[in-house]
């Protein structure tokens, strides 16, 4: 049974860089947890300081419950994937695969059994024979898989396997290590900078910015329920609408938002207006998603907003309208809608959907 807990841990490197600050995370047995953000906000310094290749300077990190900030990683019971695969260029992939058992001392006879089960799952059987400079990079990078599951690990660490990797070849393998994970039930711990591979790989995504943890949760919490403006406008794309408004409390009949040049008014009984109510007379910043809003005749009443079309971009399976409202530029997913009612330059309206409005803090907070 491996769990990870990191208790407040903080790394400071010796020039003074704060590349890890008081994070707080707990990862379960048999969990699937992918830390996503962009590049230098601190991933790899957790996955590494995990592994026990980088001492923490404050905080715990605990395997298995216990506190392993001492542990060396050679007792950690960790396997390693990293982008660069690291292959011996010298070994077969048979022998690739099996150098962790011979390290540790696994007879010739068991060894090439374990080496053919695990390319076996890997799809990697018709290959064994072969140097690495001999194979594709998917091909690679189910070696580096194979080399890290052969020792039946209790966690996984992952340091953007994929990268080096062209986008057909990434999404195949993304589904690949998930399923692999999984049926193997071994924790694992997924960094990356690529938020599809992070919400579709995902049991929880943990969303870090500048070393600190902004947001925890399932794929669908972290989309839907964004706990920061940041994690709001970081996930998705388009990126979320995020304007500006001042809240109006007209008791027990509306709720207006008053965004400068236009204003929304939400009935009463709407969810949205319970939840906006307490923000009476302050200025907040709503969270709109392009797929929540959906085009509506001119004239129709109450949540509507009216925008001037800019430009379209069309994406095949969708097309998006970018519209200025105002001063604000806002993008609607028109999906469904067809595209001659939309030409730039028209004026058009679109209605909030009921999908995804939520107020993700106040106008200035990030
Ligand atoms: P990437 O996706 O680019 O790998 P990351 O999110 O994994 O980025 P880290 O590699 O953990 O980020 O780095 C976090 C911060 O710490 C960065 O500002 C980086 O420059 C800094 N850093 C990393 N290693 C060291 C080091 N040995 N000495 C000083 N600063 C370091």
């Amino acid at each position: 049974m491996t769990t990870v807990a990191l208790k407040d841990v903080t790394k400071v490197f010796q020039d003074g860089t704060i590349a890890v600050d008081t994070i707080n995370l707990d990862v379960n047995d048999g969990e699937f947890m992918v830390l996503l953000g962009p590049s230098g906000c601190g991933k790899s310094t957790v996955l590494r300081m995990v592994a026990g290749l980088e001492d923490p300077t404050s905080g715990a990190v605990m395997l298995g419950g216990e506190v392993a900030n001492d542990l060396p990683p050679r007792d950690r019971k960790i396997a390693m994937v990293f982008q660069d695969f690291a292959l011996y260029p010298h070994m077969t992939v048979g022998d690739n695969i099996g150098f962790p058992l011979r390290l540790s001392g696994v007879e010739p006879g068991p060894r090439g059994e374990r080496i053919q089960d695990v390319a076996g799952a890997l799809g990697i059987g018709d290959v064994l024979a072969r140097k690495p400079s001999q194979l594709s990079g998917g091909q690679r990078q189910r070696v580096a898989m194979g080399r890290a599951i052969v020792r039946r690990p209790g966690l996984f660490l992952m340091d953007e396997p994929l990268s080096n990797l062209d986008s057909g070849l990434r999404a195949e393998l993304r589904a690949e290590i998930s399923g692999l994970t999984r049926e193997l039930g071994v924790t694992t711990i997924y960094v990356t900078h690529d938020q599809a591979e992070a919400l579709t790989m995902a049991d929880r995504v943990a969303i870090m910015r500048k070393g600190v943890l902004q947001d925890v949760g399932t794929p669908t919490q972290v989309y839907g329920r964004p706990a920061t403006l940041y994690v709001a406008a970081f996930l998705g794309s388009p990126r979320m609408n995020l304007l500006e408004a001042s809240v109006y409390v007209h008791l027990d009949r509306y709720v207006a938002l008053n965004l400068g040049e236009q204003a929304l008014y939400l009935p009463w009984d709407d969810i949205r207006s319970r939840a906006v109510a307490h923000y009476h007379g302050e200025r907040i910043v709503v969270g709109m998603r392009a797929e929540a809003l959906t085009p509506v005749a001119p004239d129709t009443p109450g949540d509507v907003l009216h925008g001037r079309i800019r430009y379209l971009e069309h994406h095949g399976h969708e097309s998006l309208a970018f519209l200025d409202i105002g001063a604000t530029a806002i993008v609607v997913d028109e999906m469904g809608t067809p595209v001659e009612r939309a030409a730039p330059g028209q004026r058009s309206l679109r209605r909030f959907g009921q999908v995804m409005q939520r107020l993700t803090g106040r106008a200035g907070e990030s």
